[in-house]
């Protein structure tokens, strides 16, 4: 097996938007969501969860918007990226908006790097958007790696057999990720870099 493709998550590791979601997702869903229930949401697919019901999500949908507009991609995640694009097909599957994600790409000069962006529009199951990149790229599951911060991301990777790089800098702490049985929990990028170059 030679890696191929390197599948990002977006929240949580391309971009810290921790607050930003909590706060928002906090007034959608209110009766006072604590931090503790936010992260909650995201140990299986946020979509399926049954603190959240479809308003909810067209509603955080509608507020988030302007939001990411404003939203900076670190100059070191930039580097991190443009270097590993250079041997890896690079995608993006979200369970955010695909035009979000366009605008924030677009706003940062950094529309280059990634062969396709999948979010929502695509699917909200991250597993038919795995499916939708293996079939269209002509790639095997083990031919590809997924980095992840949640572990409901994880577990949906489980589910097709897709390995997944944890980072614990992102929604969901350590303790919580070993959860899903990640092949590696990393801490930082140069940590992650490492690890894509051992495989
Ligand atoms: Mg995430």
């Amino acid at each position: 097996m030679k890696l191929k493709a390197i599948i990002f998550d977006f929240d949580g590791v391309i971009h810290d938007t921790f607050e930003l979601v909590y706060g928002l997702m906090a007034e959608t869903v209110g009766n006072g969501l604590t931090k503790e229930e936010f992260r909650d949401l995201s140990d299986g697919n946020v979509h399926d969860h049954d603190r959240i019901n479809k308003n909810h999500i067209n509603q955080y949908f509608q507020k988030q918007g302007k939001e990411y507009d404003y939203l900076k991609l670190e100059e070191n995640i930039k580097l991190f990226l443009e270097e590993i694009e250079k041997q890896f097909t690079l995608f993006i599957v979200s369970s955010n908006q695909e035009a979000v994600l366009d605008v924030y790409f677009h706003n940062n000069n950094f529309t280059h790097v990634f062969t396709e962006v999948l979010g929502v529009e695509t699917h909200t199951s991250k597993i038919a958007k795995f499916d939708h990149i293996f079939e269209k790229h002509d790639l095997r599951v083990d031919e590809c790696i997924f980095v992840t911060d949640t572990l409901g991301d994880i577990r949906e990777g489980n589910k097709v057999g897709l390995r997944s790089i944890a980072v614990d800098f992102g929604f969901h702490e350590r303790k919580r990720l070993e959860k899903g049985s990640p092949y590696k929990i990393v801490s930082s990028f140069d940590e992650l870099e490492k690890v894509i170059g051992s495989l």
